[in-house]
């Protein structure tokens, strides 16, 4: 008898503001459910956000998933990185406009960086428009090295995110 993989708990952030983003985003919601072995366990609402950094482009639409997955964490990485291309993304210069971004937020209780991997995500503490549908999904989440997940949304309540319905 083949042992079960282990299957691990991670976060994936979405993100896109370009060739009609919500779908994209949506899009992006099935295609994680079927990545090898890999299931989508929850997807937050979608979020209207202003962009951070270069700000003369449109407002994206983001959005957390949770999956759980027996793929190792640069495994999934290629994999999301993968989808990006498939959706057409181009890499242009930082904090430009795009189709899909997509990021691991968290994997499992992981705290590391290495190979051009940076868990949990260096800069997720510090985005409501992460943080605001992650708290959606998971509450009681916690941010190694930053605390709960509600701590650091009051720690940017000056940041503009909108949830969408429907
Ligand atoms: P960007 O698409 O601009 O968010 O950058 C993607 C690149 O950031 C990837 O190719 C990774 O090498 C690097 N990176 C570092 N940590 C992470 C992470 N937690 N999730 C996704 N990409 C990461």
């Amino acid at each position: 008898m083949h042992p079960l993989p282990p299957y691990k708990r991670a976060f994936i952030g979405l993100g896109s503001n370009l060739s009609e983003p919500r779908s994209q985003i949506l899009k992006a919601f099935a295609e994680l459910d079927k990545l090898p072995q890999t299931r989508l366990l929850s997807s937050s609402s979608l979020y209207l956000s202003a962009p951070v950094g270069y700000a003369e482009q449109p407002d994206f639409i983001n959005a957390v998933a949770e999956i759980e997955t027996a793929l190792a964490p640069h495994q999934l990485l290629d994999a999301l990185l993968d989808m990006e291309h498939r959706h057409g993304r181009v890499r242009e210069f930082p904090n430009a406009p795009r189709i899909l971004d997509l990021d691991i937020l968290l994997y499992d209780d992981l705290s590391f960086h290495e190979h051009g991997l940076t868990l949990p995500h260096p800069r997720m503490h510090e985005r409501a428009f992460v943080l605001q549908p992650l708290h959606e999904i998971a509450p009681s989440c916690m941010i190694s090295g930053h605390g709960e997940v509600a701590e650091c949304l009051e720690r940017c309540t000056d940041q503009r995110v909108e949830r969408l319905e429907g």
